[in-house]
Protein backbone atom coordinates (compact mmCIF):
# COMPACT_ATOMS: atom_id res chain seq x y z
CA UNK A 1 0.00 0.00 0.00
CA UNK A 2 1.11 3.82 -0.39
CA UNK A 3 2.61 5.18 2.23
CA UNK A 4 -0.41 7.66 3.44
CA UNK A 5 -2.24 4.30 3.80
CA UNK A 6 0.22 2.68 5.84
CA UNK A 7 -0.10 5.67 7.97
CA UNK A 8 -3.37 5.68 8.27
CA UNK A 9 -3.36 1.98 9.01
CA UNK A 10 -0.61 2.34 11.91
CA UNK A 11 -2.57 5.31 13.11
CA UNK A 12 -5.52 2.90 13.82
CA UNK A 13 -3.66 0.04 15.21
CA UNK A 14 -0.87 1.68 16.92
CA UNK A 15 -2.39 2.19 20.57
CA UNK A 16 -5.29 -0.12 19.97
CA UNK A 17 -4.78 -2.56 22.76
CA UNK A 18 -3.46 -2.64 26.65
CA UNK A 19 -0.21 -2.18 27.12
CA UNK A 20 1.86 -5.46 28.59
CA UNK A 21 4.61 -5.29 30.60
CA UNK A 22 5.95 -8.34 28.58
CA UNK A 23 5.95 -7.33 25.08
CA UNK A 24 9.37 -5.45 24.71
CA UNK A 25 8.61 -4.19 21.32
CA UNK A 26 5.06 -4.04 19.45
CA UNK A 27 4.24 -2.54 16.15
CA UNK A 28 6.90 -0.68 13.76
CA UNK A 29 10.22 -2.75 13.72
CA UNK A 30 10.69 -6.64 11.73
CA UNK A 31 9.32 -8.63 14.37
CA UNK A 32 7.38 -8.04 17.90
CA UNK A 33 9.76 -8.80 20.98
CA UNK A 34 8.11 -10.73 23.63
CA UNK A 35 9.05 -11.95 27.08
CA UNK A 36 7.80 -15.65 27.45
CA UNK A 37 7.09 -16.55 31.14
CA UNK A 38 8.80 -18.99 33.60
CA UNK A 39 7.20 -22.57 33.88
CA UNK A 40 4.47 -22.15 31.32
CA UNK A 41 3.83 -23.24 28.06
CA UNK A 42 2.68 -20.38 24.91
CA UNK A 43 -0.19 -21.71 22.93
CA UNK A 44 -0.78 -20.39 19.71
CA UNK A 45 -3.40 -20.44 17.06
CA UNK A 46 -4.60 -19.14 13.88
CA UNK A 47 -7.60 -18.34 12.25
CA UNK A 48 -8.46 -16.80 8.44
CA UNK A 49 -12.06 -15.04 8.44
CA UNK A 50 -12.68 -14.56 4.75
CA UNK A 51 -15.63 -12.15 3.80
CA UNK A 52 -18.90 -14.61 2.50
CA UNK A 53 -17.69 -17.45 3.48
CA UNK A 54 -17.22 -16.85 6.67
CA UNK A 55 -19.51 -13.84 7.63
CA UNK A 56 -21.98 -12.31 5.39
CA UNK A 57 -20.31 -9.38 2.75
CA UNK A 58 -22.61 -6.74 4.93
CA UNK A 59 -21.35 -7.98 8.27
CA UNK A 60 -20.64 -4.04 10.16
CA UNK A 61 -17.18 -3.66 10.64
CA UNK A 62 -16.96 -2.99 13.95
CA UNK A 63 -18.77 -7.20 14.53
CA UNK A 64 -15.96 -7.86 12.01
CA UNK A 65 -13.03 -7.15 14.41
CA UNK A 66 -15.29 -7.99 17.18
CA UNK A 67 -15.75 -11.57 15.81
CA UNK A 68 -12.47 -12.29 14.40
CA UNK A 69 -10.42 -11.28 17.67
CA UNK A 70 -13.20 -13.25 19.81
CA UNK A 71 -12.99 -16.52 17.76
CA UNK A 72 -9.49 -16.99 18.32
CA UNK A 73 -9.61 -15.91 22.20
CA UNK A 74 -12.43 -18.90 21.79
CA UNK A 75 -9.54 -21.44 20.66
CA UNK A 76 -7.34 -20.09 24.00
CA UNK A 77 -10.66 -20.87 26.20
CA UNK A 78 -10.65 -24.25 25.16
CA UNK A 79 -7.23 -25.29 25.73
CA UNK A 80 -7.00 -23.27 29.20
CA UNK A 81 -4.79 -20.68 28.29
CA UNK A 82 -4.77 -16.86 29.19
CA UNK A 83 -4.33 -14.30 26.53
CA UNK A 84 -1.33 -12.38 26.06
CA UNK A 85 -0.50 -11.06 22.62
CA UNK A 86 -1.79 -11.62 18.86
CA UNK A 87 -0.94 -10.60 15.44
CA UNK A 88 -3.38 -9.31 12.30
CA UNK A 89 -3.37 -10.18 8.88
CA UNK A 90 -5.69 -7.93 7.02
CA UNK A 91 -6.81 -7.75 3.01
CA UNK A 92 -8.94 -5.07 2.85
CA UNK A 93 -10.21 -4.17 -0.89
CA UNK A 94 -9.36 -0.26 -0.01
CA UNK A 95 -8.12 1.73 3.15
CA UNK A 96 -11.30 2.93 3.98
CA UNK A 97 -10.80 5.12 7.42
CA UNK A 98 -14.51 4.75 8.36
CA UNK A 99 -14.28 0.89 7.89
CA UNK A 100 -10.39 0.67 9.72
CA UNK A 101 -11.99 3.06 12.68
CA UNK A 102 -14.87 0.76 13.64
CA UNK A 103 -12.81 -2.70 12.32
CA UNK A 104 -10.16 -1.68 15.12
CA UNK A 105 -12.82 -0.28 17.54
CA UNK A 106 -14.71 -3.45 17.37
CA UNK A 107 -10.68 -5.12 18.24
CA UNK A 108 -10.39 -3.09 21.04
CA UNK A 109 -13.94 -3.81 22.57
CA UNK A 110 -12.67 -7.52 22.76
CA UNK A 111 -8.79 -7.00 23.58
CA UNK A 112 -9.04 -4.37 26.00
CA UNK A 113 -11.16 -6.80 28.87
CA UNK A 114 -9.09 -10.00 28.12
CA UNK A 115 -5.65 -7.74 28.34
CA UNK A 116 -4.29 -9.06 25.23
CA UNK A 117 -2.12 -7.23 23.29
CA UNK A 118 -2.11 -6.45 19.51
CA UNK A 119 2.12 -6.62 18.59
CA UNK A 120 2.30 -6.58 14.60
CA UNK A 121 0.67 -7.30 11.81
CA UNK A 122 0.34 -6.78 7.84
CA UNK A 123 -2.13 -5.43 5.74
CA UNK A 124 -2.90 -6.07 2.06
CA UNK A 125 -4.93 -4.77 -0.86
CA UNK A 126 -7.07 -7.03 -2.13
CA UNK A 127 -10.37 -9.04 -1.10
CA UNK A 128 -11.73 -8.64 2.68
CA UNK A 129 -9.61 -11.27 5.00
CA UNK A 130 -8.70 -11.10 8.62
CA UNK A 131 -6.31 -13.02 10.11
CA UNK A 132 -5.71 -13.12 13.79
CA UNK A 133 -3.37 -15.30 15.41
CA UNK A 134 -3.48 -15.26 19.34
CA UNK A 135 -0.52 -16.42 21.47
CA UNK A 136 -1.51 -17.42 25.46
CA UNK A 137 -0.04 -18.76 28.53
CA UNK A 138 -1.17 -22.33 30.00
CA UNK A 139 1.35 -23.77 33.52
CA UNK A 140 3.55 -26.83 31.97
CA UNK A 141 1.50 -29.69 31.35
CA UNK A 142 -1.79 -28.02 32.39
CA UNK A 143 -3.24 -27.76 28.80
CA UNK A 144 -6.72 -29.12 27.95
CA UNK A 145 -6.54 -31.10 25.04
CA UNK A 146 -9.14 -33.20 22.49
CA UNK A 147 -6.95 -36.57 23.34
CA UNK A 148 -8.47 -37.03 27.27
CA UNK A 149 -11.85 -38.02 27.37
CA UNK A 150 -12.08 -41.08 28.81
CA UNK A 151 -15.29 -43.99 28.86
CA UNK A 152 -17.67 -42.76 31.36
CA UNK A 153 -17.01 -39.34 31.40
CA UNK A 154 -19.59 -36.81 31.91
CA UNK A 155 -20.30 -34.61 28.71
CA UNK A 156 -20.84 -31.01 29.68
CA UNK A 157 -21.60 -28.02 27.17
CA UNK A 158 -21.54 -23.98 28.67
CA UNK A 159 -24.28 -21.66 27.71
CA UNK A 160 -26.72 -22.00 25.19
CA UNK A 161 -26.46 -23.23 21.69
CA UNK A 162 -28.14 -22.61 18.42
CA UNK A 163 -28.46 -19.14 18.64
CA UNK A 164 -25.78 -18.05 16.22
CA UNK A 165 -27.19 -20.82 13.75
CA UNK A 166 -30.32 -18.64 14.29
CA UNK A 167 -28.88 -15.48 13.87
CA UNK A 168 -27.25 -16.42 10.55
CA UNK A 169 -30.51 -17.94 8.91
CA UNK A 170 -31.88 -14.25 9.90
CA UNK A 171 -29.45 -12.34 8.52
CA UNK A 172 -29.35 -14.52 5.46
CA UNK A 173 -33.18 -13.83 5.24
CA UNK A 174 -34.02 -17.51 5.95
CA UNK A 175 -35.46 -16.95 8.79
CA UNK A 176 -38.27 -14.53 9.91
CA UNK A 177 -39.22 -13.77 13.39
CA UNK A 178 -41.69 -11.77 14.90
CA UNK A 179 -39.79 -10.67 18.06
CA UNK A 180 -37.33 -8.12 17.30
CA UNK A 181 -35.48 -8.19 20.91
CA UNK A 182 -35.27 -12.14 20.45
CA UNK A 183 -34.28 -11.69 16.63
CA UNK A 184 -31.78 -8.93 18.27
CA UNK A 185 -30.40 -11.41 20.24
CA UNK A 186 -29.21 -14.47 18.30
CA UNK A 187 -27.99 -11.94 15.50
CA UNK A 188 -25.66 -11.18 18.20
CA UNK A 189 -24.63 -14.10 19.23
CA UNK A 190 -23.31 -14.42 15.71
CA UNK A 191 -21.74 -11.33 15.69
CA UNK A 192 -20.26 -10.94 18.83
CA UNK A 193 -19.61 -14.11 20.58
CA UNK A 194 -18.13 -14.16 23.94
CA UNK A 195 -14.97 -15.85 24.39
CA UNK A 196 -15.56 -18.12 27.11
CA UNK A 197 -12.14 -17.78 28.89
CA UNK A 198 -12.52 -17.42 32.14
CA UNK A 199 -14.15 -21.02 32.23
CA UNK A 200 -11.59 -22.46 30.20
CA UNK A 201 -9.21 -21.69 32.40
CA UNK A 202 -10.71 -22.59 35.79
CA UNK A 203 -11.75 -25.86 33.98
CA UNK A 204 -7.73 -26.99 34.23
CA UNK A 205 -7.42 -30.09 36.35
CA UNK A 206 -10.74 -31.00 36.19
CA UNK A 207 -12.25 -31.26 32.63
CA UNK A 208 -10.26 -34.31 30.71
CA UNK A 209 -11.09 -32.52 27.39
CA UNK A 210 -12.12 -29.70 25.62
CA UNK A 211 -13.10 -27.79 22.72
CA UNK A 212 -14.69 -24.74 21.40
CA UNK A 213 -18.02 -25.34 19.63
CA UNK A 214 -17.16 -23.27 16.08
CA UNK A 215 -18.90 -25.76 13.68
CA UNK A 216 -21.46 -27.19 15.47
CA UNK A 217 -21.89 -29.98 19.08
CA UNK A 218 -21.65 -32.73 16.41
CA UNK A 219 -18.62 -31.71 14.92
CA UNK A 220 -16.79 -30.30 17.56
CA UNK A 221 -17.51 -32.99 20.37
CA UNK A 222 -16.92 -35.59 17.26
CA UNK A 223 -13.55 -34.10 17.12
CA UNK A 224 -13.12 -35.10 20.83
CA UNK A 225 -13.99 -38.34 20.42
CA UNK A 226 -11.98 -39.34 17.78
CA UNK A 227 -9.23 -37.74 19.01
CA UNK A 228 -9.55 -39.80 22.35
CA UNK A 229 -10.77 -42.90 20.62
CA UNK A 230 -14.26 -42.93 22.35
CA UNK A 231 -17.75 -42.16 21.61
CA UNK A 232 -20.68 -41.14 22.55
CA UNK A 233 -24.47 -41.10 24.01
CA UNK A 234 -26.02 -37.46 23.71
CA UNK A 235 -29.67 -36.76 24.74
CA UNK A 236 -30.83 -33.99 22.59
CA UNK A 237 -33.34 -33.55 25.53
CA UNK A 238 -30.77 -31.93 27.74
CA UNK A 239 -29.48 -29.46 25.15
CA UNK A 240 -29.38 -26.29 26.48
CA UNK A 241 -31.49 -24.03 24.45
CA UNK A 242 -31.94 -20.15 25.15
CA UNK A 243 -35.69 -18.48 25.44
CA UNK A 244 -34.86 -16.20 22.11
CA UNK A 245 -34.25 -19.69 20.55
CA UNK A 246 -37.27 -21.40 21.60
CA UNK A 247 -39.68 -18.32 20.55
CA UNK A 248 -37.79 -17.88 16.97
CA UNK A 249 -37.75 -21.45 15.89
CA UNK A 250 -39.32 -23.31 18.51
CA UNK A 251 -37.80 -26.06 20.55
CA UNK A 252 -37.13 -29.22 17.64
CA UNK A 253 -36.15 -27.18 15.55
CA UNK A 254 -34.01 -25.36 18.08
CA UNK A 255 -32.74 -28.81 19.03
CA UNK A 256 -31.67 -29.63 14.99
CA UNK A 257 -29.95 -25.96 15.55
CA UNK A 258 -27.99 -26.69 18.36
CA UNK A 259 -26.59 -29.92 17.30
CA UNK A 260 -25.64 -28.98 14.51
CA UNK A 261 -25.47 -25.75 13.42
CA UNK A 262 -22.21 -23.75 14.06
CA UNK A 263 -20.64 -20.11 15.73
CA UNK A 264 -21.69 -20.52 18.99
CA UNK A 265 -18.22 -20.84 20.71
CA UNK A 266 -19.30 -22.39 23.82
CA UNK A 267 -16.99 -24.75 25.37
CA UNK A 268 -17.76 -28.55 25.17
CA UNK A 269 -15.85 -30.47 27.94
CA UNK A 270 -15.71 -34.20 29.27
CA UNK A 271 -15.36 -34.79 32.97
CA UNK A 272 -15.21 -38.16 35.54
CA UNK A 273 -18.50 -37.94 37.62
CA UNK A 274 -15.98 -37.76 40.64
CA UNK A 275 -15.35 -34.48 39.04
CA UNK A 276 -18.74 -33.16 38.70
CA UNK A 277 -19.14 -31.12 42.06
CA UNK A 278 -15.94 -29.08 41.49
CA UNK A 279 -18.04 -27.26 38.73
CA UNK A 280 -20.13 -25.65 41.48
CA UNK A 281 -17.43 -23.29 42.14
CA UNK A 282 -17.79 -22.34 38.22
CA UNK A 283 -20.85 -21.07 38.90
CA UNK A 284 -19.87 -17.77 39.82
CA UNK A 285 -19.19 -17.20 35.85
CA UNK A 286 -23.06 -17.27 35.91
CA UNK A 287 -22.85 -18.83 32.94
CA UNK A 288 -25.16 -22.36 32.77
CA UNK A 289 -22.90 -25.68 32.36
CA UNK A 290 -25.33 -28.20 31.70
CA UNK A 291 -24.44 -31.70 31.28
CA UNK A 292 -25.72 -33.85 27.63
CA UNK A 293 -24.53 -37.24 27.73
CA UNK A 294 -21.98 -39.44 28.67
CA UNK A 295 -18.48 -40.81 27.08
CA UNK A 296 -19.24 -44.88 25.80
CA UNK A 297 -16.66 -46.66 24.23
CA UNK A 298 -18.71 -47.77 21.01
CA UNK A 299 -17.30 -45.06 18.52
CA UNK A 300 -19.77 -42.52 17.16
CA UNK A 301 -22.66 -40.51 18.50
CA UNK A 302 -25.78 -41.87 19.37
CA UNK A 303 -28.42 -39.50 19.99
CA UNK A 304 -30.86 -40.59 22.35
CA UNK A 305 -34.16 -40.85 21.54
CA UNK A 306 -37.92 -40.71 23.38
CA UNK A 307 -38.32 -44.45 23.29
CA UNK A 308 -35.39 -44.97 24.95
CA UNK A 309 -33.54 -46.46 21.45
CA UNK A 310 -30.10 -44.45 20.45
CA UNK A 311 -29.88 -43.83 17.46
CA UNK A 312 -26.35 -43.64 16.00
CA UNK A 313 -24.78 -40.76 14.18
CA UNK A 314 -21.66 -41.77 12.46
CA UNK A 315 -18.90 -39.22 12.24
CA UNK A 316 -19.15 -38.97 8.60
CA UNK A 317 -23.01 -38.68 9.27
CA UNK A 318 -22.39 -34.83 10.63
CA UNK A 319 -23.10 -33.77 6.95
CA UNK A 320 -26.51 -34.89 7.26
CA UNK A 321 -27.41 -32.65 10.28
CA UNK A 322 -25.77 -29.51 8.12
CA UNK A 323 -28.56 -27.96 6.18
CA UNK A 324 -26.61 -24.09 5.92
CA UNK A 325 -23.02 -24.87 6.22
CA UNK A 326 -21.81 -22.53 3.62
CA UNK A 327 -20.77 -20.35 6.46
CA UNK A 328 -18.51 -22.30 8.89
CA UNK A 329 -17.04 -25.65 6.57
MG1 LIG B 1 -11.45 -24.36 18.09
Amino acid sequence: MASSEFDLIERHFCHLTPARNDVILAIGDDCALVTPRASQQVAISTDIMVAGRHFPHDTSPFAIGVKALATNLSDLAAMGAEPAWFTLGLSLPEANEAFLTAFAQGLASVAIPHNIALIGGDTVRGPLMVSITVHGFVPVGQAIRRQGARMGDSIYVSGTLGDAGAGLQLVKGELVVDNDLAAAALVGRLNQPIPRLAIGRSLRGIANAAIDISDGLLADLGHILNASGVGAVVDPALLPLSADLITAVGRERGVQLALSSGDDYELCFTLPPVRESRLSALGRFRIPLTRIGTVVAEPGIHLQQESGIAQVVAPQGFDHFLDNDEMND
